[in-house]
């Protein structure tokens, strides 16, 4: 440790259960499944303010349990703690564009909506969440799938340098030219190694204004089929500006199985991405809005998001293509465990279709994330308000992702594993970080010899090779 001053005396915030009101927002997350209740939560303001809270927890006897918190949307109780510290980072969101414009620096606890802003402002764009509220922190520690990687891959590879606390106080600074070990397996390989308090990723042009499509098709037994071949058709022609998420709903007042379709492309021209899908199957809902950039984007589902049940665990993964079996044994699956409940009606499957060529051109063992072959993501969602749903939400949530998961491993014979962003933490590291999983291991023997970052998918420390 570099330091040693009162973790209690720190510039920012110190909330603990006789803080009331705060206390309760404090521990809030996006689910409810990961809420817990920390002893004491702290929001620092400096760098400088964390290394002395990393002591403290260390000094108790026994060592108090630390959780990192950035946007708190991850699905697992990851960025909490029962009984022990949580570094919530929300204080630390500022965020700053370079004088010309090619970089933009973001604090680590910054959420994608003050990143978008600071875009919006400057006229400048950047590969990040197509969700406002998803924080930086996770996601780029994920890999980062948004709405411009097609045209520039996935947000890792737009990350310029961060800056890391370790476990032992040190800050440091991680590049392609400084401490690049640790930069390489920030990439991909989560909140194993430090926390990062800084972030530099490129910018791009503005890619604005967006067409964006909300096309709802009904989910009988003649239609699902001819929606999923205009789907496959489409992407086999699929440009890398444009995407397109596909979700299983059942939206009220009937709430019988539908499915939505959300296309959007860069650009104006409306015709060019919607036509086969307005034209093969007729869709019910037929909608398509411009609109001028990131920001206003990921505002997009603000209405539906305020409504949805907030018993939510998710699973997901990686498809390397989108077969009709599988896609059509998916949806009998949900239809099944989402009739005749309405606990769990809400609970969804989305597909992500995102031109993978620019993933694809990063190496496999390039960034700890290593899925680069042609592939695309898919998550798992069950949602209920009630916790007597919570036991057949996670069931089908489980055998689903793992059906997915074998079945393009059969398909394709490569597992393509589970992707840390949307895993639980009961699948292993080597289902996560696949053939990187042994550098992983030399790195954190390096930069966590202690295993102070003990939640999530945890690395173990391989000191054979130091
Ligand atoms: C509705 C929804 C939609 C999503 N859509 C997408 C999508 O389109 N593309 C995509 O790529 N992902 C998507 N995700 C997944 C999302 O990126 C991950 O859940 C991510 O971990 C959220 O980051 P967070 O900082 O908000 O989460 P948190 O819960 O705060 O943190 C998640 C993990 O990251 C760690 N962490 C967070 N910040 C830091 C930091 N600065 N330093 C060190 N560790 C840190 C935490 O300790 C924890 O282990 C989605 C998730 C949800 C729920």
């Amino acid at each position: 440790m570099t330091s040693s001053s009162d973790p209690f005396a720190i510039q920012g915030q110190v909330v603990t259960a006789e803080s009331g009101d705060e206390y309760i927002n404090a521990i809030s997350r996006a689910s409810h499944f990961s809420i817990l209740k920390p002893q004491t939560i702290f929001f620092p303001t400096d760098f400088a303010d964390i290394p002395p809270i990393l002591q403290y927890a260390i000094a108790q006897n026994p060592p108090l349990e630390i959780a990192v918190k950035g946007g708190g949307v991850h699905c697992s109780p990851w960025a909490s703690s029962e009984g022990g510290v949580v570094i919530d980072l929300a204080k630390l969101n500022h965020v700053s564009l370079s004088p010309d414009k090619k970089a933009i620096t973001v604090q680590g606890g910054a959420v994608w909506g003050d990143v978008y802003k600071v875009c919006q402002e400057e006229q400048v764009d950047v590969v990040g969440s197509p969700l406002w509220f998803v924080g930086v922190g996770g996601f780029t520690l994920g890999g980062g799938y948004g709405p411009l990687s097609g045209e520039y891959g996935l947000t890792i590879d737009n990350l310029l340098s961060a800056v890391v606390v370790l476990s032992d106080g040190r800050i440091v600074t991680a590049s392609p030219t400084q401490e690049p070990d640790l930069f390489w397996a920030i990439r991909g390989g989560g909140n194993q190694f430090g926390i990062v308090v800084q972030f530099t990723f490129k910018t791009h042009p503005l890619a604005g204004p967006f067409s964006v499509g909300t096309l709802i098709y009904d989910g009988n037994d003649l239609e699902v089929p001819q929606v999923l071949k205009t789907i496959q058709d489409w992407k086999a022609n699929q440009s890398s500006k444009s995407r397109l998420s596909v979700m299983f709903i059942r939206p009220g007042p009937h709430f019988t199985p539908k499915i939505l379709v959300l296309p959007w492309s860069i650009g104006p021209n409306v015709d060019e991405v919607l036509s086969p899908f307005r034209e093969n199957v007729k869709p019910l809902v037929n909608v398509i809005k411009s609109v001028p950039d990131l920001f206003t984007l990921s505002h997009g589902s603000d209405a539906s998001f305020a409504h949805a049940p907030k018993r939510l665990i998710i699973r997901g993964g990686f498809v390397a293509d989108l077969w009709t079996d599988m896609f059509l044994e998916v949806w009998k699956r949900w239809c099944e465990h989402t009739e005749g409940n309405e606990d769990v009606r809400s609970s969804g499957v989305m597909w992500d279709i995102t031109s993978p060529s620019k993933i694809a051109e990063v190496g496999e063992s390039e960034t700890a994330a290593h899925v680069r072959k042609y592939h695309h993501w898919f998550s798992v969602q069950g949602r209920s308000h009630k916790n007597s749903a919570d036991d057949l939400n996670k069931a089908f949530v489980s055998s689903v992702a793992s059906y997915i998961r074998e079945f393009n491993t059969h398909q394709t014979g490569e597992d393509l594993g589970v992707w840390l962003s949307m895993a639980q933490g009961d699948e292993g590291a080597e289902a996560v970080f696949g053939a990187n999983l042994p550098r992983l291991r030399e790195v954190k023997a390096r930069y966590d010899p202690i295993k102070l970052w003990s939640k999530g998918v945890v690395i173990e420390p391989d000191f054979n090779q130091l």
